[in-house]
């Protein structure tokens, strides 16, 4: 590819967010971090298990036969996670993305979601599809509003080298098929790019999903955890994502559908459909981060990459009322002032020792 087209849609990439869609400033009285954020989407890890390898999430190395998962009677139960959930919706939570590990593992999910699908707030989830052919009518029926579904690549080869497991792609276009026909649409499909390794099937992926209805989002591949051996010779710029497949089907740019979304949409100038690109280390969001997690024992984290958690689940077995836990969240998130996409460069890096895992914590 001649970089003359590259040049001009790297120009495109927003670095903020589009002229009138920045954070509004939050009314009085409302709970707000040290920066001024909001808190507005809650992440629920109901596993730290996972039946893939992903090379850049669970590399089999340090997630073999010995690794030391969860004991049962560490996880928040359902109850557990309803009580949390609901306070945090009191507090302007307006979204609830149940994740993992892979959250399709988690037995019974399907009466969490009912439960979650109660409060006033829209629920979806992050599967990497293994499990939705079969799954995705009990969880729409539960309440269930949209899935998103990680897919690195289109060829066998790649997305089994991807896995680890050996798992097919047909499998998980399956998924996304099922979902798509019950209704969890649209069906967001992700997939995370490392250089070298997948980004030969940027194309493919984009050519498979035009004009599906589900919307192909990239991700720039992150220094989450200690076990990937990240590097940053190894992160596609979203720019250079966009440009290749604009030389193929030229794009435009869209409006942010809320402010602080994490994606970056795009359109095929042929109305070929949606796609994004999340550019967690090219084009850091910190500033609009309205994000929350709850990982799978409890522990609430401010930032994906924070060193460690508040103790949600003490406090909960210790007996504490509603009043408490809302105090404790209200204050954990007053005291929040992570940004550390924004300060990252190849000096600040973590130490690997440090990270909390993705597959614990939740996407
Ligand atoms: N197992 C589910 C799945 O794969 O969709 C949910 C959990 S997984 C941790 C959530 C998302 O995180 C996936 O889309 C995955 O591709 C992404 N992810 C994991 N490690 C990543 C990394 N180092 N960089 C970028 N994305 C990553
Ligand atoms: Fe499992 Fe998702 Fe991590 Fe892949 S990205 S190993 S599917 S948790
Ligand atoms: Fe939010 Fe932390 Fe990611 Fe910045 S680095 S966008 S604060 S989760």
């Amino acid at each position: 590819m001649n970089n003359a087209r590259i040049i001009p849609i790297a120009r495109m990439v927003r670095t903020t967010l589009p002229p009138g869609r920045d954070l509004a400033a939050p009314p009085e009285g409302e709970l707000v971090d040290r920066r001024g954020r909001r808190v507005r989407d809650l992440r629920i890890s109901v596993t730290d298990r996972c039946n893939f390898r992903c090379v850049y999430c669970m590399p089999k190395e340090v997630f073999d036969d010995d690794y030391a998962f969860l004991p049962r009677k560490q996880l928040l139960s359902f109850e557990e996670i309803v009580r949390v959930a609901k306070i945090f919706v009191d507090q302007g939570v307006e979204k609830i993305r149940i994740t993992g590990g892979e959250p399709l593992l988690r037995r019974h999910l399907e009466n969490l979601i009912e439960q979650l699908a109660r409060l006033p707030v829209e629920i979806t989830l992050t599967t990497n599809g293994s499990l939705l052919a079969k799954k995705a009518q009990a969880l729409k029926d539960a309440g269930l509003d949209r899935v998103t579904v990680s897919l690195d690549g289109m060829d066998d080869v790649v997305f089994k080298r991807m896995n680890d497991v050996d798992f097919p792609v047909g499998d998980v276009l399956a998924g996304i098929a099922a979902a798509a026909a019950v209704g969890l649409a649209p069906v967001k499909i992700n997939c995370a790019v490392k250089r070298g390794t997948n980004d030969d099937q940027i194309l493919p992926l984009a050519r498979h999903f035009r004009h599906s209805g589900h919307i192909l989002r990239f991700i720039e591949y992150m220094d989450v955890g200690s076990s990937n051996g990240w590097r940053m010779d190894e992160v596609l710029p979203s720019a250079e994502i966009l440009a290749r497949i604009h030389a193929e089907f030229p794009l435009e740019a869209i409006d942010a559908n809320y402010p602080g979304e994490v994606a970056e949409r795009w359109r095929y100038r042929d109305g070929g459909g949606e796609i994004g690109v999340i550019s967690s280390v090219t084009q850091a969001f910190c500033s609009s981060c309205t994000r929350i997690r709850l990982s799978t024992e409890g522990q609430l984290y401010t930032c994906l990459f924070a060193q460690s958690g508040h103790d949600l689940r003490a406090l909960l077995r210790q007996g504490a009322g509603d009043e408490a836990l809302r105090r404790e969240i209200a204050a954990v998130w007053r005291d929040r002032d992570d940004r550390y996409s924004e300060i990252r460069t190849a000096a600040t890096v973590m130490p690997a020792a440090k990270k909390v895992e993705m597959s614990y914590i939740g996407g």
